[in-house]
């Protein structure tokens, strides 16, 4: 699925959602079941994906096995083509694996239906991509009020949500501007106020300074561990050591192999 699909993606019915609707879907009732915040949020074994390019068979995933619990802030880190954003597209459900058994809260993502799987990125997921992906005909504050229309969220509550989360990225004196007023950091800022407005359990960011210099790479890794200390689970994705080693604890993805490392 495309970025931007991502971004708009409309959960299939966008009606306000009720209690009894929340219990039906997996990973919704899950999460209302305080016993699992002590197991793996997210638990992924011998995962192998496979891309076919001509005669060639790329192991993008191969045998790739990870835990990650609640309140945890990882980051995975790895040269380029070395299956980063493959791995996130499959924590993300973005995507699924050839081979390998994925559990999202204890539950088999196959178990999933594509409805749950909708849901599960608009509800339970944030995701913040290299390239901001903001709507740019949309102000700082439609961009990130976007997610909270899809979700059926009334307007009132809406606004206050919108304002709760560009002050938490300490932008509230941007939400009038249009991103093409907006420098790289308040774009990618703007886009994570966007991934955080819905209450994620889980933030999946890939590659999210990369378009950025260091000084405003620090900025947003201060929004971080922000996030983190507040009790966010992060899985933050780079090439850059510098960065990686501000997790609490980091994984070496090589040839689309997973070894957890010492930064
Ligand atoms: P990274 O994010 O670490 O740069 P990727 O996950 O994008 O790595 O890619 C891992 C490998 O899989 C690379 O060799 C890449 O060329 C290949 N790959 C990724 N996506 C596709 C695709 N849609 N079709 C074919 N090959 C792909
Ligand atoms: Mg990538």
């Amino acid at each position: 699925m495309a970025e931007e699909e991502l971004v708009q993606e409309k959960s299939s019915d966008d009606e306000e959602w009720d209690e009894t609707e929340a219990a039906e879907c997996p990973a919704v009732a899950a999460e209302c079941a305080d016993s699992r915040y002590d197991s793996d949020m997210i638990d992924l074994k011998d995962i192998c994906k496979y891309y076919q390019i001509g005669d060639e068979r790329v192991r993008a995933l191969d045998h790739a096995t990870m835990h990650i619990y609640p309140h945890e802030f990882v980051s995975i880190i790895g040269p380029s083509g070395s299956g980063k954003s493959t791995l996130m597209n499959i924590i993300g459900c973005l995507d699924v694996s050839d081979a390998g058994r994925y559990l999202l809260d204890g539950i088999p993502i196959e178990d999933y239906s594509e409805n749950d799987l909708a849901k599960v990125r608009n509800e339970k997921i944030g995701f913040v991509f290299q390239s901001f992906n903001l709507i740019s005909k949309l102000s700082a504050e439609e961009n990130v009020e976007l997610p909270l229309i899809y979700q059926g969220v009334k307007k009132h509550e809406r606004d206050e949500r919108v304002k709760q989360a560009l002050e938490r990225v300490n932008l509230s004196h941007r939400a009038k501007h249009m991103p093409t007023e907006l420098s790289g950091g308040q774009q990618q800022r703007v886009a994570i106020a966007r991934a955080l407005v819905t209450n994620p359990s889980l933030i999946l960011a890939d590659e999210p300074t990369g378009n950025l210099d260091s000084h405003t790479s620090q900025e947003i890794m201060q929004i971080f561990h922000g996030l983190h200390k507040q009790g966010n689970t992060i899985v933050l994705i780079t090439h850059d050591n510098n960065v990686a080693k501000e997790a609490q604890r980091s994984i070496h993805i090589l040839d689309g192999k997973l070894s957890e490392v010492k930064l």
